[in-house]
């Protein structure tokens, strides 16, 4: 199985190819994508291949994606123990929510202390709900992130819905 770095590199090469795609594509006018969609959706890819990679399942290990949260590393080793490795973290559809559920658990958790412990803060807002115009290059650059991730794993899209599914063996 490919490790976080081999991923990495799968990941920026398919980005690449992508990238040129699309800017011949809108210099053709097939497509239009203004700056802030190209710019969400890179973003939301690098997040997925970066930060947010279904290798986190993976609690003890030396995961890249949880090296580079640095010190807030740690907080995925819970995420860890409770997804088995290749198991739901590695499905298709549901797998990449787990992980952002789990953001937003555990920023909701820190929201809270730091309310309980410094009263007088105050916070950011949450944010507004988005338009789809921002939504859709998001969800798509954080999808494609992931799903390339488990096309590399050779994980297939019905993973964890057939009858008798098991973990894939091996990492
Ligand atoms: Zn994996």
């Amino acid at each position: 199985m490919p490790s976080g770095r081999v991923h990495n590199l799968i990941n920026i090469a398919a980005y690449s190819v992508l990238a040129a795609g699309a800017l011949v594509a809108v210099r053709q006018q097939w497509l239009v994508v203004t700056p802030v969609q190209a710019l969400n959706f890179s973003l939301a890819y690098a997040a997925g291949t970066f930060l947010l990679s279904p290798d986190l399942d993976l609690a003890e290990g030396k995961v890249d994606s949880k090296r580079h949260w640095g010190i807030l590393g740690v907080l995925w080793v819970p995420y860890g123990m409770l997804f088995s490795h290749r198991g739901w973290s590695h499905s298709w559809v549901i797998g990449p929510l787990t992980r952002l559920a789990y953001v937003a658990l555990i920023g909701l958790l820190l929201v809270g202390i730091l309310k309980f412990v410094a009263p007088g803060v105050s916070l950011p807002q949450m944010p507004q709900p988005l338009s789809l115009k921002v939504t859709v290059p998001l969800v798509l650059g954080y999808y494609l992130s992931q799903w390339l991730h488990l096309m590399a794993d050779g994980v297939r899209p019905d993973h964890g819905l057939r009858k008798g599914y098991r973990r894939v063996r091996g990492r």
